[in-house]
C-alpha cells in the first residue's frame, strides 16, 4: 500500500506532465495505476493492429504485451528470431507496424522524452516508421529538466540495462556511466523527443507508479 501523500504528489506531478505533453502535439494521458494504464493503451490500439516493441520493461509491467499476445492483435515478437538475419527482418517488420509500444529512459516535467540506444532499432522506431507510438512512463522517470533526464538515462537506466542483458560495458562492472566507447556500448544514439509533427502519432501514458528503471 503506497502512502497517500506519495500518491497525491505523484498525481499532481503526472498531471502537470500530461498537460506539457499536450502542448507538444502529442496525446497525454494520466493513469493512477498500472491497470488503468493498460486500459488506456488498449483503448488506443484497435483490434487487428500490428504492434512492435523495443524491449522496455514498463510495457511488460502494465501487462500490455501479454494482453496483445492473448488478444486479437498481431504482436511482432522479436524473441522468435533465431539468427541475426531474422532479427533484422523483425526490426524491418516493426518499422512498418501500426503501433510501436515503448517506455522511456527519462522524461522532463515539461514533456520532453529521452531515450538512448545501442543498436538504434528502438530510437529509430520511436522517431519514424510505425504509424503510431505509445509511451508508457512511470512517475520515477520524470526529472526536472533535460540535463537531469540525460543524466538519469546514462547513470541510472543504462547501467541497469547493461546488467539486465549482461552486456560487457564499464557500467555493468561499476554501476555507473564511465562514458565508454566499448564495442558493446548501449549509449550510441540519443533521441530527444520534444515535438511530433503528426498530431495523431504519439500517445504518452504517465503512470502514477514506479515502472522500469
Ligand atoms: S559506460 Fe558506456 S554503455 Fe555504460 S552507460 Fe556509460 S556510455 Fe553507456
Amino acid at each position: 500500500m503506497r502512502d497517500e501523500n506519495v500518491v497525491k504528489c505523484g498525481r499532481l506531478k503526472a498531471q502537470t506532465v500530461v498537460k506539457a505533453v499536450n502542448t507538444r502535439n502529442m496525446h497525454g494521458y494520466y493513469a493512477e495505476t498500472k491497470e488503468e494504464a493498460l486500459k488506456i493503451a488498449l483503448n488506443i490500439i484497435p483490434r487487428g493492429s500490428s504492434v512492435g516493441y523495443g524491449g522496455g520493461v514498463s510495457v511488460d509491467q502494465i501487462g500490455l504485451k501479454d494482453a496483445l499476445l492473448n488478444g486479437d492483435y498481431k504482436l511482432i515478437r522479436r524473441e522468435e528470431a533465431k539468427t541475426p538475419e531474422e532479427m533484422h527482418d523483425k526490426y524491418r517488420e516493426i518499422f512498418d507496424a501500426d503501433f510501436f509500444i515503448t517506455g522511456a529512459n527519462a522524461m522532463t516535467e515539461d514533456g520532453i522524452i529521452v531515450n538512448i540506444d545501442g543498436n538504434a532499432n528502438r530510437v529509430s522506431a520511436i522517431a519514424y516508421g510505425p504509424k503510431k507510438v505509445i509511451f508508457v512512463v512511470g512517475i520515477n522517470k520524470i526529472t526536472k529538466d533535460l540535463d537531469s533526464a540525460v543524466k538519469r538515462a546514462r547513470n541510472v537506466a543504462a547501467p541497469i540495462n547493461a546488467q539486465r542483458f549482461n552486456i560487457k560495458t564499464p557500467c555493468n562492472e561499476l554501476g555507473t556511466c564511465m562514458n565508454c566507447k566499448s564495442p558493446n556500448c548501449i549509449c550510441s544514439q540519443f533521441l530527444i523527443t520534444r515535438f511530433q509533427n503528426d498530431p495523431e502519432r504519439a500517445h504518452v501514458i504517465i503512470v502514477n507508479d514506479e515502472l522500469g528503471f
